[in-house]
């Protein structure tokens, strides 16, 4: 693999070439297969930023080109040798060429924030950490089929939080033919942070995922214990990277579930400007899959029945009609123990395959002490202050319930 930059004002171009060894069917770190749509991306800054250290140049550009390199990537400019032996080390991949540019690093840290329930916890922990938000915009080589993404809308709401505020628009979700546009790896997210890293003195950046994903496998590992998660833990082959390039990556609600997450968004003061649904244009559009998981965790967290128009034959409810496994499983568990009525509801054939508890699912209410143990030292007490404060830890028997998840 080849990658190439060049810079027209604010806007920063990539092309990247394939070696006889590439295939344009990958895999991201998650295990998804993933088919290329193009060789071109472009990632636009709200400003010419200054220098833009090699490393953030290189780091970015793997982002989106990892699942297709099988061999080595070329980078067009040096990169240190940090970055180059994070690359070597976590995927068996040779990256160069390297220089004589020392490793980056950076002070402050921002909140990768898309406005939904996670990230707007993340805003409530870190209440000066600035924002930086990844808009998508449509790619003058892909037919764009997907309308239906707000991503304006998503954009306009994070203006309004009044918090700095940095918008980068990019197309580079567009390089994903199959299963469908999005990020090659989720670490695509973070284009414009690591891009204006130097520029607004970024030594973190903070993402919104929680302990599903960082702990329990999240959604495509169904059911698993994974504390060497390869994408979120700082040990994991991404963790190592962003570290080589100065950018730790910050999981301040990695420890607790999205049933804390949402208790934590929905008393925050950015409460108006929550949105997890990307097709909604006046509010969450209510009839997607998201939307009917993510009412089913706000009822309970509300202790109220369930609102929805989404009734068991439709096919965003068909997986709830199935036995488990299920994607996310440890917050159906919680929303069937606590929403009134379930046995009324979409989720009712889910609640008698569970058959889980309050008291079963209360582990799901505390932090799990590692992911505060995780955090890099600079802002570990910050978050270690707040989860004190306004969560609690679980005990010993609860962290037992995560170290066994999928043990059975
Ligand atoms: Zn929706």
């Amino acid at each position: 693999m080849r990658v190439a930059w060049t810079a027209d004002g604010g806007t920063w171009h990539l092309v990247f070439r394939l070696d006889p060894e590439d295939g344009v069917t990958g895999h991201c770190a998650d295990g998804a297969a993933l088919k290329l749509a193009t060789n071109t991306f472009r990632v636009e800054l709200p400003r010419a930023p200054r220098d833009i250290h090699p490393d953030l140049l290189a780091l970015t550009a793997w982002t989106v080109v990892a699942p297709w390199t099988r061999r080595r990537v070329t980078f067009d400019r040096p990169i240190s040798p940090e970055l180059a032996g994070a690359i070597g080390d976590g995927w068996g991949i040779e990256a160069g060429p390297t220089g004589t540019t020392g490793a980056r690093s950076g002070g402050r840290l921002a909140i990768s924030y898309s406005g939904g329930a996670d990230s707007v916890a993340v805003a409530a922990m870190l209440p000066d950490a600035p924002f930086v938000h990844f808009q998508r915009v449509s790619h003058p080589r892909v037919p764009n089929r997907w309308t239906h993404y707000r991503s304006d809308v998503l954009a306009s709401l994070a203006e309004k939080t009044g918090r700095e505020l940095t918008v980068v628009r990019s197309d580079l979700e567009f390089t994903l033919a199959e299963p469908r546009p999005g990020y090659p790896e989720h670490h695509a997210v973070a284009a414009g942070a690591l891009l204006m890293a130097d520029e607004l003195d970024l030594g973190g950046l903070a993402f919104g995922y929680e302990l599903g994903s960082r702990w329990l496998g999240g959604a495509r590992y169904i059911h698993r214990y994974t504390p060497d998660n390869l994408m979120w833990a700082p040990h994991g082959a991404w963790g190592r990277a962003f570290a080589a390039a100065g950018l730790h990556i910050v999981l301040p609600v990695g420890g607790v579930s999205e049933a804390v997450t949402m208790r934590l968004a929905l008393g925050s003061e950015l409460r108006g400007q929550l949105r997890w649904c990307l097709r909604g244009v006046g509010g969450p559009c209510g009839t997607c899959g998201k939307c009917l998981y993510k009412e089913l965790i706000q009822a309970a967290v509300e202790r109220r029945p369930l609102r929805t128009t989404i009734t068991a034959g439709r096919p965003v409810a068909r997986k709830w009609q199935q036995p488990p496994p299920y994607g996310g499983q440890e917050m159906i568990e919680y929303g069937c123990a606590r929403v009134p009525g379930i046995e009324d509801t979409v989720f009712a054939a889910a609640a008698r395959y569970l058959r889980a508890t309050e008291a079963s699912t209360a582990w799901l209410d505390r932090c799990y002490p590692p992911a505060v143990a995780e955090i890099p030292e600079p802002w570990r007490k910050q978050v270690h202050d707040f989860v004190d404060g306004e969560i609690g830890f679980m005990s010993e028997e609860e962290a037992r319930r995560v170290e066994t998840w999928g043990a059975r």
